[in-house]
């Protein structure tokens, strides 16, 4: 009867598009992978308003001769796969769709040139057809322009954001590519402004990579990270790993390739969740730099048109060594906190006018740093241990204790600067901390009380935190039914003191119904111990003498983790002599 048709093969490469093509950004990625897979060692890409009007990405590597570049814009046309060999792909390219889609939803102009050949070539594509062929004076490597992207649909022109938001995926996309290739040279412009230039580096070690996350990354996020490395038979990790306190609003930095591919993969970033989870407020979200290396043969990179998922034979293997490598990684720092945080500090100090200080009426307000309460225990009042702790800075790196402020601060001395101490926010990471390790060895000293506390619950929670009686004991926790609507509590971790022991139980009972039958906690036991460590009052606001501050500090320097409070937040700033003279005006 005729009605089965075969589609226009325009209308083919639209519905490709459709897949492939969803803004700008994604243009600039498949012209970068392209120009990657030809070997260019220099890349060079330009977008005004947005990659809207145009998409200009010009390389060094192979190029194209005149019949290739006649078949490149064809649908499935291919350079990079041989035969039917779908498993051990190292391209990025493989489906041949790329080209045709942005041919079909914009017009498109490529330049090229092979050695060997006597001149260049240039094929254009108006419209989605008429294809021209003639000589280019190009003399290396290929250029293509994307221009006026969407026009003939206006549909996806809609959905398109405003031009600097369509940068700002242009540019995350060039970000992605270029810290896995330290060995290509990138530069990017935006309507006529050079944005960056990152020239290559070709050493062929990992320092070429560290090199290339600074370019990217810049200072801060450098020395508030860490390097991680895992290697066994068939999986490896490495990368760098931003401190919990180096956190952002958002999980746009979280840079993760499988095998040199960039994925935004959901199963991977829940994995970065479970590693950073009691170290950063569940809202906030960790930086991290992660490349996975893993056999061909245990993944499958097909299952995405744009393969920015993938599917790992055994998904849990992979997340339990992302987890363990990372959370082992930042436990083993021991004290090393955001340097954001210094900068942060230098640009809160407010500079008073000259005689502000000297003159005698000076209206002492709150945020006058005047009004600050110290109490006098400096170092040439017998500060016992101060040459050791200042001068060996490898050992201890909080330095010496010198005076205490307001009752909740320490300040600290080392060779190389001054440490602020936020003596809660570390009390309560050390209790935590202490917590833990007293669970997981069965070592937990108790303390019975001396009213013991009854707590009125409905039947259901009662049965339910009877039935965690002997884990919450392993806690310190004693907890008993008395009855049917009521517990009491008999004992409580030695550590904690003045326990809000309804709002207590009030959270852990929301937490084991949260997880229900899967509730185990050993697994929880962070959240937990961050609940008990909340609801108690730890030594906040306390006068501490020069020896406690320094056994606090020395505490800090052997407990994992100590860098940052339960919920993200630093622990202390380090404020080196550097930033003091910069602070001055003397840098
Ligand atoms: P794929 O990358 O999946 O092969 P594309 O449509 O992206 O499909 O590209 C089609 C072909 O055009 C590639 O296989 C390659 O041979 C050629 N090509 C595209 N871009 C370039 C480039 N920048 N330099 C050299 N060859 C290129
Ligand atoms: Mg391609």
């Amino acid at each position: 009867m005729g009605i089965i048709k075969k589609l226009d093969d325009n209308l083919v490469n639209q519905i490709a598009a459709g897949e492939v093509v969803e803004r700008p950004a994604s243009v600039v990625k498949e012209l970068l992978e392209n120009s990657i897979d030809a070997s260019a060692s220099y890349i060079e890409v330009a977008i005004t308003e947005g990659g809207k009007s145009l998409i200009e990405v010009v390389d060094n590597g192979v190029g194209m001769d005149k019949e290739d570049l006649m078949v490149c814009l064809d649908r499935h046309a291919t350079s990079k796969i041989s035969g039917k060999d779908l498993v051990n792909i190292n391209t990025f390219g493989f489906r041949g769709e790329a080209l045709p889609s942005i041919g079909s939803i914009s017009d498109i102009k490529i330049d090229s040139f092979t050695k060997g050949d006597p001149n260049g070539w240039s094929i254009s594509l108006k419209n989605g057809n008429a294809e021209v062929i003639e000589p280019s004076s190009i003399r290396s490597g290929t250029k293509i322009r994307v221009t006026d992207l969407f026009d003939r649909i206006p549909a996806r022109l809609k959905f398109l954001k405003t031009n600097g938001t369509e940068t700002r995926h242009c540019t995350e996309v060039i970000k992605f590519l270029a810290m896995s290739h330290p060995d290509i040279s990138f530069s990017f412009s935006v309507d006529g402004n050079k944005k960056f230039y990152w020239e290559k580096n070709e050493s062929g070690l990992s320092e070429d990579f560290e090199k290339r996350f600074l370019q990217i990354m810049g200072d801060n996020f450098i020395t508030s990270s860490l390097k991680v490395s895992y290697r066994r038979e068939g999986l490896e990790l490495s990368g760098m790993i931003g401190m919990p306190t180096y956190n952002k609003a958002t999980g746009r930095e979280q840079y993760l390739f499988v095998n040199k591919r960039p994925v935004k993969d959901r199963m991977l970033m829940g994995a970065l969740r479970g590693a950073y989870k009691g170290l950063i407020s569940h809202d906030r979200f960790p930086v991290v730099i992660l490349f996975i290396n893993i056999s061909p043969l245990e993944l499958d990179v097909n299952v995405h048109p744009t393969k920015s998922e993938v599917r790992f034979r055994n998904s849990s293997l992979v997340r339990s060594v992302i987890v363990k490598t990372i959370r082992s990684s930042l436990a083993n720092e021991g004290v090393k906190t955001s340097a954001e945080f210094a900068d942060k500090m230098i640009s809160s100090f407010k500079v008073l006018p000259t005689n502000s200080i000297s003159s005698q009426n000076s209206n002492v307000t709150e945020n006058n740093p005047i009004d600050m309460n110290f109490s006098p225990s400096s170092k040439s009042f017998n500060n016992e241990g101060f040459e050791k702790f200042f001068d060996d800075e490898d050992h201890f790196p909080l330095g010496a204790a010198l005076v205490q402020f307001n009752d909740t601060y320490i300040i600290s001395e080392t060779k190389n600067g001054l440490i602020l101490i936020d003596q809660h926010a570390a009390h309560e990471r050390l209790v935590l901390e202490k917590m833990r390790k007293g669970f997981l060895s069965n070592n937990v000293k108790t303390q019975i009380l001396l009213i013991p506390e009854i707590i009125n619950l409905n039947e259901e929670h009662v049965s339910t935190i009877v039935m965690q009686k002997s884990n919450l004991e392993r806690l310190g926790l004693f907890i008993e039914e008395l009855d049917k609507g009521s517990v009491v509590v008999r004992e409580h971790p030695a550590l904690l003191n003045n326990i809000d022991y309804k709002k207590l139980i009030k959270d852990l009972l929301e937490e084991i119904l949260e997880f229900g039958n899967e509730f185990v906690l050993s697994e929880r036991l962070d959240s937990v111990c961050g609940n008990l460590a909340c609801h108690s009052s730890v030594r906040a606001g306390r006068r501490l003498s020069i020896e406690e501050m320094n056994a606090l500090l020395r505490d800090m320097e052997n407990t994992p983790n100590s860098s940052q409070c339960n919920h993200g937040r630093p622990t202390f700033i380090k404020l080196a002599i550097k930033d003091i003279e910069r602070l001055f005006g003397r840098r």
